[in-house]
């Protein structure tokens, strides 16, 4: 195993960027897309996968 394999990766999926393995509160699931070690340009990111633990208020 590589050290890549083991570091977080993204795919894409609709057009928006996920993180893999995919964290809990994101209902997205990786079926055959292609992982990358960094997030694709000219993507969206999904507001589940990257929003800011501990700074939500309002
Ligand atoms: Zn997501």
């Amino acid at each position: 195993m590589t050290l890549e394999e083991i570091t977080g990766k993204y795919f894409v999926k609709h057009e928006k960027v996920h993180k893999y393995p995919v964290p809990s509160n994101c209902n997205a699931k990786r079926e055959s897309e292609k992982l990358h070690t960094t997030i694709p340009a000219g993507t969206e990111k999904c507001d589940h996968c990257f929003e800011l633990y501990g700074t939500k208020g309002g």
